[in-house]
């Protein structure tokens, strides 16, 4: 077995400290790859906490990994070491039910298997993220990074990029569609960009009067304070799709006002606790309410080819991995711009 060295957390209420483990070795489908960088999801503080109630412990997050390929299976055709690449949410999956087959790997039927808190197929145990050394995958779920991409601003694509992507994609975000996105985080801030490289009419809703001038930099074509009723009213009924990033239970009636009749909104944000839900405006405007979860991996691909032709990445604030709760905490307090990207060689420090 392969020795790995990571930060894990123990429990839902300790920091995460240095955490040494075993991945399995090379299989003959396998590619071994240092890992350069790695997002900050807030799935990952989610999964840290067990706000979700599936966490096993010792726990080590990271979904959005970039690295260098150091060895390859002997079946391996799809890459060579030294390529750049990288690793979202999956790592494994059926690849026979009618969800795989489709490419739909984050919707298999027998439950895909996720970069963290999942089972390891080979060696048993929870499967163990990004934040760590290297990590072995399957290279049907390996992506390629496209040239040009600066790797660490690239790193947030892999989970946010593709959860925005997919359902921007999904339900026709282009031009002559007016696009909602709510929350200018992580996810929110790749959904305002993407939207506007999609050349849908992209409007922000924040909390945040700060991030305002942000917004606009990143592509929104009107910024929306949504506290302010003044500022939604004008609004009601315009709205082809609004896409809801925010990671706290909060309250959609005032959404639900402003979508046309028969338009959709997409719930990607995954709060701990439930939503309060008016139906009447569902209802009277036979509205769509619907999630969607990150996308497979073929759309991944797809994404970071888009997006390199675009020249769009993340905006990052590059941090060793030392600093890590402090990151978390100040992710909560919306105090990033607009994603944390660990650069793993700390991991030496
Ligand atoms: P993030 O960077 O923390 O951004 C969340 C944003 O939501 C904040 O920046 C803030 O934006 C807004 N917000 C936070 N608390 C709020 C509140 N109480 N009321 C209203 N707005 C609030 O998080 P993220 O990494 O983008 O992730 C967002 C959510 O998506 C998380 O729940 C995560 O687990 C989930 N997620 C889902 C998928 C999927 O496949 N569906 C994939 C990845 C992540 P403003 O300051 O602009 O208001
Ligand atoms: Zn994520
Ligand atoms: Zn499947």
């Amino acid at each position: 077995m392969l020795v790995c060295t990571g930060f894990a957390t123990t429990s839902p209420t300790t920091p995460l400290s240095p955490f040494t483990f075993n991945r399995r070795d090379v299989g003959a489908q396998d590619v071994q790859i240092e890992i350069l960088y790695c997002g900050v999801c807030h799935s990952d503080l989610h999964f840290a906490r067990n706000e979700w109630h599936y966490t096993v412990y010792p726990a080590v997050p990271g979904h959005e990994i970039v690295g260098r390929v150091t060895s390859v299976g002997a079946d391996v055709s799809k890459y060579k070491v030294g390529d750049h690449v990288g690793v979202g949410c999956l790592v494994d999956s059926c690849r026979t039910c009618s969800a795989c087959a489709e490419g739909l790997e984050q919707y298999c039927e027998k439950g895909a298997t996720g970069t963290y808190g999942s089972t390891e197929p080979v060696i048993g145990g929870p499967t163990f993220g990004g934040y760590s050394s290297s990590i072995v995958v399957d290279q049907s779920f390996v992506l390629r990074m496209p040239e040009g991409l600066e790797l660490a601003a690239a790193a947030p694509l892999l989970c946010a990029g593709i959860t925005l992507y997919s359902p921007l994609k999904h339900w026709g975000a282009g031009p002559g569609k007016k696009v909602g996105i709510i929350g200018l985080g992580g996810l929110g801030h790749m959904g305002v960009k993407l939207a506007h490289a999609l050349g849908a009419h992209t409007v922000l809703f924040t909390t945040s009067p700060g991030k305002v001038t942000d917004g606009k930099r990143l592509g929104a074509d009107e910024v929306i304070i949504s506290k302010d009723p003044e500022q939604m009213k004008p609004h009601g009924g315009s709205f082809d799709l609004i896409i809801d990033t925010v990671s706290a239970s909060h309250d959609l009636s005032p959404y639900f006002m402003l979508l046309k009749r028969d338009a959709t909104m997409v719930q990607v944000g995954a709060p701990e606790h439930p939503l309060p839900i008016a139906v009447f405006p569902l209802i009277m405007k036979r509205l769509n309410f619907s999630g969607s979860a990150i996308g497979g991996i073929a759309e991944t691909q797809e994404m970071l080819d888009f997006c390199a032709a675009k020249n769009i990445t993340a905006d990052v604030e590059i941090i060793p991995i030392q600093k890590i709760n402090e990151a978390y905490e100040r992710m909560l307090k919306s105090d990033v711009k607009y994603r944390f990207s660990i650069d793993m060689a700390s991991l030496k420090a």
